[in-house]
């Protein structure tokens, strides 16, 4: 059958990627956490006290730095590794959080970045999480959706997530970190979060999580199986 790519983009923990994990493993495709690599990117500039701001030091940091995934095979869970050094832990930590869309938002850093995710994604089959998966790193994705939930829920599933890793973090930082993010995410200049013209909202505010995957699922089918038709037309 034929294989697809499916970009999720949206905001801060309106569970993209939870989302977009599950998704995967229906379809027997890879997922790839295009968020975690920016995170990575800022544990390594936070660790090794790179300058935001000088481009020969950020250059010479981003030769430095090499991210891969790996699947755990106790948890079945994708992990981050950076340079060979499994970080997923320290990459979701409020530390992390509070730098990566600065660091995000670095042209050098970007640059980068998308020419490894478009790599690995070269051969379909694959969904991808982040916030320019649908405009700019596949433009020309099968499917593209754009997820979103009121701050209030996403902030409390955020916080969920903490305890579920014995880590109690207040509701209110939570609430401030998104709505930070969110803000310099949509107004940074270099590929902005926005909504790809042909991407279909998904508003998780009221919906369970297997709701969520159910309708991304069905979708991401109606797409294949339109495309086997196409292909059977021409
Ligand atoms: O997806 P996650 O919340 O882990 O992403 C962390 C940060 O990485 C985002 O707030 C954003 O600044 C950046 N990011 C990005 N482009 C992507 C994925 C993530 O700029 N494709």
């Amino acid at each position: 059958m034929k294989k697809i790519v499916i970009a999720i983009d949206g905001y801060s923990a309106c569970g993209k990627s939870t989302t977009a994990k599950r998704v995967a493993s229906i379809l027997g495709y890879t997922y790839i956490d295009s968020g975690a690599m920016y995170r990575a990117v800022t544990l390594y500039f936070l660790r090794n006290h790179v300058s935001q701001t000088n481009k020969v030091e950020i250059n010479k940091a981003l030769d430095n730095i090499e991210i891969t995934f790996q699947v755990n095979q106790k948890t079945e869970q994708t992990e981050t590794y950076l340079n060979g050094l499994n970080v997923e832990n320290e990459i979701r930590e409020m530390a992390i959080s509070n730098q990566v869309s600065q660091v995000s938002s670095i042209k050098e850093v970007r640059d980068a970045m998308v020419a490894q995710q478009r790599k690995l994604g070269k051969k379909k089959g694959v969904v991808m999480d982040g916030r320019d998966i649908g405009t700019v790193v596949f433009a020309d994705a099968e499917l593209k959706i754009f997820m979103n939930a009121d701050i209030y829920v996403r902030s409390s599933r955020r916080q969920a997530e903490f305890l579920a890793k014995d880590q109690l973090v207040d509701l209110e930082d939570i609430i401030e970190n998104l709505k930070q993010r969110d803000l310099m995410d949509t107004t940074r200049e270099e590929s902005p979060l926005i909504q790809a013209e042909d991407a279909i909202v998904v508003d998780t505010t009221f919906m369970t999580l297997d709701e969520q995957v159910e309708e991304v699922v069905n979708l991401a089918l109606s797409k294949i199986i339109g495309h086997n038709e196409e292909e059977m037309v021409s």
